[in-house]
């Protein structure tokens, strides 16, 4: 490749042999068709090798065909294209007054890039982002459009699919009506006497929860509300020390300036400038971080925040910020919130690789009793065969990936590892 393309984070360079921006699908179809191996690159936002090829791949970028965002008014839905960003599809779709039911911190990343590998946001009842997903069209090894839907066998696999059944080119997906959310930002939420009722009703307290910390001192140093406005007041937890609210606009990391978040203090604006923490029309960060998060049953929750405050002298030194937020069982079976209510603990390192992966290790430890499943989009270093004991459906998405890919065209090391074949 004579262009050098990294991911966001500048951690992993991309290796192929050919980088492609097909126009086309039937560019997409033959270039797939005379590849033996190809990764599908998206808005190269993950943090690991998952999107990469190898020296004798190719990489496929969508980016350059032409971007589809066709609402349905009527049966609320839209087919959008899979490269879409998912502020570019927020913005069309609330011109219709329709809504995404939920969106991730961040508006900047694909939609095929995002829900390939289970991307969410949080809230007690908002499942991950692949859960509005109704239909899948892509292209598959021989270079053939295969349109996979609800109600087919084979959706379970589709749609959270690590880029390892072909070419996403476009999604149909669900949408709700318009809705607008107020943003609540409070300070000092204390881990001493949370326990699991306390943790979920501070959880429910809104559509959309976050809470942060730096893990420097026990507890929480933000808790952000995001609250539609068309629901009842947040029941704030009578019997627990609720934290006070933020005085002064707040980023998630502590002494970054707030200037690129989305509106706080309660500010009533339309979903998609408050569900993302950060706002469409900034560039968040310089990408100079690295990022883990794991997947664990929601009824674990305060143990598995009691056990990382066991080694917060460990993790404090190399976190700029840590992330607890809560996502809905799916049926996506690679999905890492499949089968089960989740809490996901999101960890964002300082941009040393050598320093953060001592630290990952000994935090998947403390981890380990509650058989958490790694975001598969960011750095972690479970042992693939842990991970596939994990994943009950496992069996069902290797044998779909060999029916659609029978030459295994869209594996690569990651994904071989994952699915053991
Ligand atoms: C600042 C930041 C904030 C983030 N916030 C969140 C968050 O709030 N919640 C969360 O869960 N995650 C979050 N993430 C992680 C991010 O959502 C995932 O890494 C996601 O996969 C990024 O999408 P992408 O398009 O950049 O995918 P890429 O990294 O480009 O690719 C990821 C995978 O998708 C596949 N893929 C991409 N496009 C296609 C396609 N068209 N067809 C087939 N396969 C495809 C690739 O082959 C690869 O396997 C964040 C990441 C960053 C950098």
């Amino acid at each position: 490749m004579t262009e050098t393309i990294t991911n966001w984070a500048g951690n992993i360079t991309y290796t192929a042999k050919e980088l492609h921006r097909p126009y086309s699908i039937d560019a997409i179809s033959a270039l797939v068709a005379g590849s033996e191996r190809v990764r599908v690159l998206g808005s190269g936002h993950s943090f690991n090798e998952i999107a990469e090829p190898g020296p004798e791949g190719v990489l496929l970028s969508i980016a350059a065909l032409p971007p589809v965002i066709d609402v349905d008014r009527a049966a609320r839905t839209v087919r959008v294209s899979g490269g879409v960003r998912y502020a570019e599809l927020a913005r069309a779709v609330y011109a219709h007054g329709l809504a995404l039911p939920n969106m991730a911190s961040l508006p900047h990343i694909s939609v095929a890039g995002s829900v390939a590998t289970g991307t969410h946001g949080s809230g007690v009842g908002n499942g991950a982002l692949a859960s509005s997903v109704r239909e899948v069209e892509l292209v598959a090894a021989d270079g053939s459009v295969v349109t996979i839907g609800r109600g087919d066998e084979r959706f379970g696999g589709a749609v959270t699919s690590l880029g390892a059944l072909g070419v996403v080119t476009a999604l149909t997906l669900d949408l709700v009506p318009s809705f607008d959310v107020e943003q609540h930002v409070f300070t000092e939420l204390p881990l001493d006497g949370l326990d699991s009722a306390a943790f979920e009703t501070v959880m429910a307290s809104a559509y959309s929860v976050s809470l942060f910390t730096d893990w420097r001192e026990p507890g929480f140093r933000q808790v952000w509300l995001k609250r539609r406005t068309d629901q009842p007041l947040p029941d704030f937890p009578t019997d627990f020390p609720w934290a006070a609210p933020a005085t002064e606009k707040m980023h998630p990391v502590p002494g970054m300036p707030a200037v690129n978040c989305t509106d706080q203090f309660g500010v009533p604006g339309p979903w998609h400038q408050r569900l993302p923490h950060f706002r469409a029309e900034f560039t968040p960060s310089s990408g100079a971080e690295l990022q883990s998060e794991y997947l664990l049953p929601r009824s674990y929750a305060v143990e598995a925040l009691y056990a990382v405050d066991g080694i917060r002298d460990t993790v404090a030194p190399v976190l700029q910020t840590c992330e607890v937020r809560t996502v809905a069982a799916d049926d996506q079976w690679l999905s890492p919130s499949y089968g089960r209510d989740t809490v996901a603990l999101h960890f964002t390192w300082v941009e040393d690789t050598a320093a953060v992966l001592p630290v990952v290790r000994r935090l998947e430890a403390a981890l380990d009793a509650f058989a958490p499943r790694p975001h598969w989009g960011k750095v972690f270093t479970v042992p693939a065969h842990v991970l596939r004991g994990r994943y009950p459906r496992l069996g069902d998405f290797r044998a779909l990936s060999r029916e659609l890919d029978p030459g295994r065209k869209f594996a690569n090391t990651f994904v071989h590892e994952i699915l053991g074949d």
